[in-house]
Protein backbone atom coordinates (compact mmCIF):
# COMPACT_ATOMS: atom_id res chain seq x y z
CA UNK A 1 0.00 0.00 0.00
CA UNK A 2 1.27 3.48 -0.95
CA UNK A 3 1.61 6.15 1.42
CA UNK A 4 -0.33 9.09 0.13
CA UNK A 5 2.57 11.17 -0.64
CA UNK A 6 3.99 8.77 -2.97
CA UNK A 7 0.56 8.50 -4.32
CA UNK A 8 0.54 11.96 -5.00
CA UNK A 9 3.86 12.18 -6.47
CA UNK A 10 3.04 9.21 -8.65
CA UNK A 11 -0.38 11.15 -9.83
CA UNK A 12 1.77 14.01 -10.75
CA UNK A 13 4.10 11.87 -12.73
CA UNK A 14 1.48 10.15 -14.27
CA UNK A 15 -0.53 13.51 -15.22
CA UNK A 16 2.39 15.77 -15.68
CA UNK A 17 5.25 13.60 -17.63
CA UNK A 18 3.05 11.21 -19.06
CA UNK A 19 4.63 8.06 -18.18
CA UNK A 20 4.08 5.50 -15.17
CA UNK A 21 5.68 2.18 -15.02
CA UNK A 22 2.55 -0.28 -15.24
CA UNK A 23 3.50 -1.72 -11.80
CA UNK A 24 3.15 2.17 -10.10
CA UNK A 25 0.45 2.40 -12.33
CA UNK A 26 -0.83 -0.36 -10.54
CA UNK A 27 -0.27 0.85 -6.97
CA UNK A 28 -1.73 4.09 -7.52
CA UNK A 29 -4.88 2.47 -8.90
CA UNK A 30 -5.42 0.31 -6.23
CA UNK A 31 -4.55 3.56 -3.77
CA UNK A 32 -6.89 5.88 -5.04
CA UNK A 33 -9.90 2.97 -5.05
CA UNK A 34 -9.43 3.40 -1.13
CA UNK A 35 -8.47 7.08 -0.33
CA UNK A 36 -10.66 9.72 -1.36
CA UNK A 37 -8.37 12.56 -1.09
CA UNK A 38 -5.55 11.32 -3.46
CA UNK A 39 -8.74 10.05 -5.84
CA UNK A 40 -10.00 13.78 -5.54
CA UNK A 41 -6.45 15.10 -6.18
CA UNK A 42 -5.92 12.85 -9.00
CA UNK A 43 -9.19 14.39 -10.69
CA UNK A 44 -7.99 17.92 -10.05
CA UNK A 45 -4.95 17.07 -11.47
CA UNK A 46 -5.75 15.79 -14.49
CA UNK A 47 -8.49 18.54 -14.74
CA UNK A 48 -5.91 21.69 -14.66
CA UNK A 49 -3.64 19.57 -16.59
CA UNK A 50 -6.08 18.93 -19.53
CA UNK A 51 -7.64 23.19 -19.31
CA UNK A 52 -3.70 23.86 -19.80
CA UNK A 53 -3.58 21.60 -22.76
CA UNK A 54 -6.58 22.57 -24.15
CA UNK A 55 -5.81 26.24 -23.78
CA UNK A 56 -2.38 26.01 -25.66
CA UNK A 57 -4.11 23.70 -28.19
CA UNK A 58 -6.57 26.59 -28.67
CA UNK A 59 -4.55 29.74 -28.73
CA UNK A 60 -0.89 28.29 -29.15
CA UNK A 61 0.12 30.51 -26.25
CA UNK A 62 2.95 28.30 -25.16
CA UNK A 63 3.77 30.67 -22.33
CA UNK A 64 0.93 29.22 -20.46
CA UNK A 65 3.15 26.30 -19.83
CA UNK A 66 6.33 28.18 -18.41
CA UNK A 67 4.68 31.30 -16.83
CA UNK A 68 2.07 29.08 -14.84
CA UNK A 69 2.65 25.70 -14.76
CA UNK A 70 6.80 24.68 -14.21
CA UNK A 71 6.64 20.84 -14.95
CA UNK A 72 7.65 18.79 -13.88
CA UNK A 73 7.74 19.32 -9.98
CA UNK A 74 4.79 22.44 -9.69
CA UNK A 75 4.54 23.44 -5.80
CA UNK A 76 1.56 22.85 -4.01
CA UNK A 77 1.33 26.48 -3.17
CA UNK A 78 1.74 26.76 -7.09
CA UNK A 79 -0.55 24.24 -7.96
CA UNK A 80 -4.02 25.35 -5.60
CA UNK A 81 -3.59 28.73 -6.90
CA UNK A 82 -4.07 27.36 -10.08
CA UNK A 83 -6.81 25.22 -9.02
CA UNK A 84 -8.40 28.54 -7.67
CA UNK A 85 -8.24 29.99 -10.62
CA UNK A 86 -9.47 27.53 -12.44
CA UNK A 87 -12.46 27.31 -10.53
CA UNK A 88 -13.17 31.08 -10.87
CA UNK A 89 -13.44 30.61 -14.24
CA UNK A 90 -16.05 27.98 -14.36
ZN1 LIG B 1 -4.09 8.74 -0.23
Amino acid sequence: MLSCKEATRLTEQKIFEGKLSRVKAWQLSMHLKMCDACKRYSQQSAMVEKAFRERLESTGDETVLHSEVELPGLSPEKKDAILKRLESHL
